[in-house]
């Protein structure tokens, strides 16, 4: 048996590689999370809209419906244990029309084959009167829907991995491996102080550089590296105060859930994001697409006043299909895919990651150690 220098290495600190580092750490394996930015959470888990999704809408069988409400349970429970803020306000999706309302049954429908407690349907009366400002047909109440403060989440998984001993390295960015005669790799990493070391087990973890690190793997088949696709989604922000409780979302769009109204945990509102396919990384929000966020919240909140909205920020989804394409399912790429035994690539995490990524760390450890 080789003594390696780690049982595991996780490429990336976002949500998704903090918590697959948790739980090597959770099992008593040495793990050090790599990380090429400064700080932790610098990607995709710091881009989006902190939803804490219930899981109604993936597909039958899919890891995306398995692990978004597994990942779900075990993140309110999480939360509350580390006092992280969050509140289970729960969310309306919205029939505009009555041409709307197939789509929604639709959504009602797939919500319970996914096993997702706490869903009702609403006539338009019953929606009206949990959120007078909202103008709907009927809704579907998802009560298990929240919102949640997403880098303090990180900072208490960076936490318990450095309580079990394990540690974040930042600063420090992969660049390669090379598999070892005999199970295992050798890792090699840049910054200030180069480094290599050998492990047992490699995650790569790595959203929108998960397909440039998978093919610095020696012995990674080139075939078995999706294509990655960004998929943008600007937000804009509205002045004052949130004006509704509950999150309210139309149906989904085809590669995407929509634009959508949330509240953060500082009580401020924003709508997004919208999608926009992109070939390179550019996080501005172009002003200029204000007018379609007017047309379209305004079809669900027509209290939006002119001039109340702002440019916020923007994020991008690490997609692995082209515009037009059927939405995939996460793809957990493991030594079934690609032969490297102890190794698991991660490609098109895009929404639920973060809600589902206390259940992708479990997933990833127990299929790696079995
Ligand atoms: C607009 C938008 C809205 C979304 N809304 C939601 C939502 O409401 N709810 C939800 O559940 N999900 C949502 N998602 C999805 C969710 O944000 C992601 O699935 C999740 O954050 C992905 O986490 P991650 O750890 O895989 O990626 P990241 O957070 O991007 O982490 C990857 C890390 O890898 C690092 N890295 C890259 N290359 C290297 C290297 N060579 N060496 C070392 N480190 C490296 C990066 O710096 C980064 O920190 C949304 C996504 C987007 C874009």
């Amino acid at each position: 048996m080789i003594p390696f220098d780690l049982d595991a290495v996780v490429v990336g600190a976002g949500a998704v590689g903090l918590a697959c580092g948790r739980s090597f750490a959770r099992r008593g394996l040495s793990v050090v999370v790599v990380e090429a930015e400064k700080a932790i959470g610098q990607g995709v888990s710091s881009r989006n809209s902190e939803v804490i999704h219930a899981g109604l809408y993936y597909p039958t069988g899919s890891l995306k419906a398995r692990m978004c409400v597994e990942g779900r349970r075990r993140l309110y429970d999480f939360l509350e244990l580390h006092k992280v803020a969050y509140e289970r306000c729960g969310k309306l999706v919205v029939a505009t029309s009555p041409d709307q309302i197939e789509a929604v049954e639709k959504v009602a429908r797939q919500a319970e084959i996914n096993g997702v407690e706490d869903v009702s349907w609403l006539s338009a009366d019953q929606a009206h009167k949990l959120e007078p400002e909202v103008r709907c047909v009927a809704a579907l109440l998802s009560g298990q829907t929240g919102i949640f403060d997403s880098h303090g989440y990180m900072l208490a998984l960076q936490g318990e991995i450095e309580d079990a001993s394990g540690a974040v390295a930042l600063a420090t960015p992969f660049e390669g491996a090379t598999p070892l005669p005999g199970g295992g790799f050798e890792i090699r990493t840049g910054g200030a102080e180069p480094a290599t070391l050998t492990c047992r087990y490699l995650v790569i973890a790595a959203a929108l550089h998960a397909q440039a690190c998978a093919a610095t793997i020696e012995g990674f088949p080139a075939e078995r590296i999706p294509k990655l696709y960004l998929g943008k989604g600007s937000y804009f922000v509205l002045a004052g105060k949130a004006p509704l409780h509950h999150l309210v979302y139309p149906p989904p769009i085809p590669g995407a859930l929509g634009l959508h109204y949330k509240r953060d945990m500082a009580g401020r509102a924003h709508f997004g994001p919208d999608l926009e396919w992109v070939d390179h990384e550019d996080y501005s929000v172009d002003t200029r697409r204000a007018d379609y966020f007017y047309d379209y919240v305004r079809r669900f909140w027509p209290g939006l006043k002119d001039g109340a909205l702002s440019a916020d920020y923007a994020g991008i989804r690490p997609k692995i299909h082209a515009e037009g394409e059927p939405q995939p399912d996460f793809d957990f790429a493991g030594p079934e895919a690609h032969g490297l035994d102890g190794l698991m690539a991660l490609f098109g995490i895009e929404s639920p990651g973060l809600t589902s990524s206390l259940a992708i760390g479990e997933e990833v450890a127990s299929r790696l150690i079995a």
